[in-house]
């Protein structure tokens, strides 16, 4: 298989939507923990990756995302973090075969550094090493730090990836909209700040995933700003289905795969060289929006 940066030089790729959403529609329910189905449900997981390779994604997501040991104590888990990673790395492997790439995902521990919290860089490292490790003797091929709030955060989990041999790493953050055309995370970082020392700590591919109610012309102004902040280091965006409306006290996102698929020719055209989706997207959006990919 060819590397992913490599590919990347030469054409924009496309990765996957969310997981989560497809779990639930699936039958997990909101308490559970999601991670328990890379072995108690491995089809349904596994289901998700293949509509997600039929769609056109080249790159695959696994269904790890709290997968630290720290998030999974929190559901009595800790014994099986090493057994869950794995075996989510592999579902994903599977769906992926020989041409697609899977992304090891790792998202926040779940509390805050040292001083705001009690964790030291030092722990959350071995924390997040850990994890890391056991998403690459699953099959991972690449390892996703993703929807970071804090850069301390990012970084450390950046480092981590990077003890574990020569692997790309993604690293993304969540950002918010806080003035005319300022985005911040939820811990108060600007763009600059947090790409900057994403790529210091080591990214390959740095950007944004999710954020909260941001439009598609947010986006497509955030992305501006990540392309800029970035300089050559390749840029990842994954959109949610537009700004989310609470229906019946519920926050859903609305946008239709052709709404989604109309912005990934402009992304393109700022720079961005990963496209995929966040919050309400399924493999009917990533299918058109694969489309668009393969028309540019
Ligand atoms: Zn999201």
């Amino acid at each position: 298989m060819n590397d992913l940066l490599t590919v990347l030089a030469t054409r924009p790729l496309l990765c996957d939507g969310a997981m989560g959403t497809q779990l639930l529609a699936k039958g997990l329910t909101s308490g559970e923990c999601g991670m328990l189905w890379n072995t108690g449900r491995p089809e349904a997981v596994r289901g998700v990756h293949d509509a997600y390779r039929r769609s056109g994604c080249n790159l695959l997501t696994t269904n790890t995302f709290g997968g630290t040991l720290s998030a999974l104590e929190r559901h009595g888990l800790a014994a099986r973090m090493a057994e869950l990673n794995r075996a989510g790395a592999r579902l994903a492997r599977e769906a992926a075969g020989d041409t697609g790439w899977v992304l090891g995902d790792i998202g926040p521990f779940g509390d805050f550094l040292e001083p705001l919290g009690d964790m030291t860089a030092d722990e959350l490292r071995a924390i997040f090493r850990a994890q890391a490790q056991a998403l690459i003797e699953g099959g991972a091929d690449a390892l996703l730090v993703e929807t970071m709030s804090d850069p301390a955060e990012a970084e450390t989990a950046i480092a981590a990836a990077k003890d574990c041999g020569d692997f790309a790493v993604v690293a993304t953050y969540a950002f918010q909209k806080t003035g005319d055309a300022e985005f911040r995370t939820m811990m108060g970082t600007g763009v600059g700040e947090a790409v900057e020392r994403a790529i210091a700590a080591g990214a390959d591919l740095v950007g944004a995933n999710c954020g909260t109610a941001l439009s598609f012309p947010d986006y497509l102004e955030l992305a501006r700003q990540l392309v800029r902040a970035a300089g050559k280091t390749p840029v990842i965006l994954q959109p949610n289905a537009g700004a989310p409306q609470v229906i019946g006290g519920e926050t859903v996102y609305l946008a239709t795969p052709a709404e989604m698929a109309a912005i990934v020719a402009p992304l393109v055209d700022i720079g961005v060289r990963v496209v995929g989706g966040c919050c309400g997207t399924s493999p009917a959006h990533l299918a058109a929006m694969g489309h668009a990919v393969s028309t540019l």
